[in-house]
């Protein structure tokens, strides 16, 4: 059986390149990953401008200044340097101060800035100057980002700060790489819709479509058709089938593990290409990887849990890469365990749990949610990391270390 590592590298492998590449508007392209390198066009801040309310000074007319020696120098209210200003052509004179306030664009040849706050006006001409001039309240062109220097990567994504620095740099539309476009299909004779406002005895709702369309969109996906397969190796191939000529991912939960009744392996096989199934891991061993037609087809299995944290560990990872991200796998942290957690050695287990930063000493502590049945769909409710428990170790002591997956 394989690990998770190896199951991970050949799911990723098999996924290969991202999609294609599409421009969208900047306020669109959030959460998105890049699909070009982009370069600077203009340099950042585009003027040498100041980093405080101050005044110009020349250096040598202040080097002395200190509170109990202040430097006299003179000042025209008629050369302030405020917000939007257009740049002064005149460079600062011998024993004068020029206004300037933050961002605005300094004198030609200036050296020296001082705070306001180490400033006295004195008779509306004069300024007491308490502090010696400094360069480093000088932010000068370029030194964020130079003209033709490398301003993102593919692969990164577009957070709240690189919109910040495409919007600074004049760019309307981004280069992103294509959503991913999954087909769900649900199996099962005893699941029914989950509107179903009664249940017949026998049956359920079925709750693994909307929890899997919910973690489709989570992961920057686009759910692009839902189908529900009763359990006949006919209505299991029709629907694979369907989905397979359409989408780029297809994921199907349930009926892929050793019932008399689970097609979904045998109909991959028939169709596709099976390149495994089952993972030596806890919950949601049964697990079947292969490709039908363009699509690459993960089949989950049934149990509630088990198919969400298995598209956790495995479909998210590949819609990242299938998105164009850098980053497919979640961040980890090292996280101390509240409780004994009991674990059995063979599988490597994950689980649901909820990690919280103690402040008092700064320890992440991770608090497991509950019993790990793979049927407890409340151990997912509230839990933001999956305690990996592993495949050598035994049970765990409350106060044990292990790594952490951050479902954040
Ligand atoms: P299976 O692998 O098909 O035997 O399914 C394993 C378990 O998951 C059974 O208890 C199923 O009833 C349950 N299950 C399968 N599909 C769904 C679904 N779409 N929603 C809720 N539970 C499901
Ligand atoms: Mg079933």
């Amino acid at each position: 059986m394989l690990t998770y590592d190896e199951a991970l590298e050949r799911i990723l492998d098999a996924a290969g390149d991202p999609l294609s590449a599409e421009r969208v508007p900047l306020g669109e392209a959030r959460g998105r990953a890049l699909a070009e390198r982009v370069l600077a066009t203009e340099d950042l801040p585009p003027f040498d401008n100041s980093a405080v309310d101050g005044y110009v000074v020349r250096p040598e007319d202040t080097r002395d200044a200190r509170p109990d020696n202040p430097a006299r120098l003179t000042y025209r209210g008629d050369d302030d340097q405020t917000a939007g200003s257009k740049p002064s052509l005149t460079p600062v004179g011998p024993n004068a101060a020029v206004y300037v306030a933050t961002g605005a664009p300094v004198p030609p040849g200036t050296e020296a800035i001082v705070m306001v706050e180490d400033t006295a006006e004195a008779d509306g001409q004069r300024l007491l100057v308490s502090a010696p001039g400094s360069s480093r309240y000088i932010r000068r062109a370029g030194s964020d980002v130079r003209r033709g220097e490398v301003v993102a990567e593919p692969g990164t994504v577009v957070d709240a700060g690189l919109t910040g620095l495409l919007a600074a740099l004049g760019m309307t539309t981004v280069p992103v790489s294509a959503r991913p476009r999954v087909g769900i299909l649900t199996t099962g004779d005893e699941v029914v819709p989950a509107s179903a406002t009664t249940l017949e005895p026998g049956r359920i709702r079925n709750s693994n479509g909307p929890a899997l369309e919910a973690a489709v969109w989570d992961a920057g996906a686009t759910v692009a058709a839902h189908v529900h397969a009763a359990d006949t190796p006919e209505a299991t191939r029709d629907a694979v089938l369907a989905l397979a000529g359409c989408f780029d991912v297809i994921v199907s939960t349930g009926g892929v593990s050793m019932g008399k009744h689970d097609y979904v392996k045998a109909v991959v096989e028939e169709v596709g290409a099976l390149d495994f199934w089952r993972i030596a891991i806890k919950p949601g061993k049964p697990l079947a990887f292969g490709r039908v037609g363009g699509a690459l087809f993960v089949g989950l299995p049934g149990n509630p849990v088990s198919s969400l944290v298995t598209f956790e560990l495995f479909v998210r990872p590949v819609l990242r890469r299938l998105a164009g991200h850098a980053d497919v796998v979640r961040p980890r942290a090292v996280a101390t365990l509240t409780d004994d957690l009991p674990h059995t050695p063979g599988r490597r287990e994950f689980v649901r749990a909820r990690v919280e930063w103690r402040a008092s000493d700064g320890v992440c502590l991770a608090a497991p949610t509950g019993a790990q049945g793979s049927h407890r769909l409340s151990s997912m409710v509230g839990a933001n990391a999956l305690l990996v428990a592993h495949e050598d170790h035994g049970d765990y002591r409350a106060g044990e270390s292990l790594p952490a997956l951050l479902l954040v």
